[in-house]
């Protein structure tokens, strides 16, 4: 298996979940012999189909339970499981969505918990080890429970911020990291309460300098924006290569190349 990371879509939001418009399957990274999915949002099985074979997935981790995020991580667990069959595999997660509260139900269902071969819910600071590779689950400030994640691989640390305003303790969380992947909901300057917008993704940038930073979890402004415009001047004021994901979008994690 080509250790890389594929994109399956770049949406985010409400708008763009319910049309469509790019795929909210989130992104699969195959890596040290496993294949892990993070954030199998609303169709992810559907936008996997032409690039990956979903049943050989390893590991899920969902950052929260909002659907754009969480929708399909019952139906990645009935591919990897056969339907239930072959208890395997691992969920990291939040408290919400395997738990719930007493708001809201769990997204993950009874029936799948007890296909998993383990699922643990992670705040901010926890650590799972699997093989040679570490989940730490970073802070956020988002209008949930939600956490993003530092991934420890052999060929170096991964970023993924999930869903989050910008706040300074990012910059400690994701320092060092080779790839970042940052939620971007909004273009240039528009300052959103609970979400990153292409500013907040510059600044990060510029104070943790990755390899590569890759924006994605687009909303509609974005869209409407152009996520490739916004990448090339996140870029400029970071001082660094930034991509802006796309559906099957892949990076080779030992070269580093964009295909
Ligand atoms: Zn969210």
């Amino acid at each position: 298996m080509p250790e890389q990371l594929i994109f399956l879509g770049s949406g985010g939001s409400r708008v763009v979940l319910a049309s469509q418009i790019v795929g909210t399957g989130g992104f699969v990274l195959q890596i040290a012999g496993y294949q892990v999915w993070i954030d199998p949002g609303p169709g992810a099985l559907v936008r996997a189909k032409n690039y990956i074979r979903s049943r050989q997935t390893d590991i899920i981790f969902v950052s929260h339970h909002h659907l754009d995020h969480s929708n399909d991580v019952n139906a990645v667990i009935d591919a990897m499981t056969l339907g239930g069959e072959k208890k395997r595999g691992i969920l990291i997660s939040t408290n919400t969505t395997i738990n719930g509260t007493e708001k809201d139900s769990p997204v993950l269902l009874k029936a799948y918990r007890e296909a998993l071969k383990d699922a643990y819910a992670l705040n901010p600071g926890d650590k799972v080890t699997v093989g040679p590779l570490v989940f730490i689950a970073t802070p956020t400030q988002h209008d949930c429970d939600a956490i993003g994640l530092r991934l420890e691989t052999p060929l170096g640390a991964i970023g993924y911020t999930s869903n989050t305003k910008y706040f300074p303790e990012l910059v400690e969380a994701f320092k060092g990291c080779k790839i970042i992947i940052a939620d971007v909901l909004r273009p240039g300057a528009e300052k959103w309460p609970t979400h990153f917008c292409s500013e907040d993704a510059a600044t990060l940038f510029k104070e943790t300098k990755p390899q590569i930073g890759i924006i994605a979890g687009f909303g509609l402004k974005m869209l409407k924006a152009n996520p490739v415009w916004e990448a090339r001047d996140i870029s400029k004021k970071a001082g660094i290569t930034v991509y802006a994901a796309r559906e099957g979008m892949k990076i080779d994690l030992n070269t580093l190349f964009v295909s």
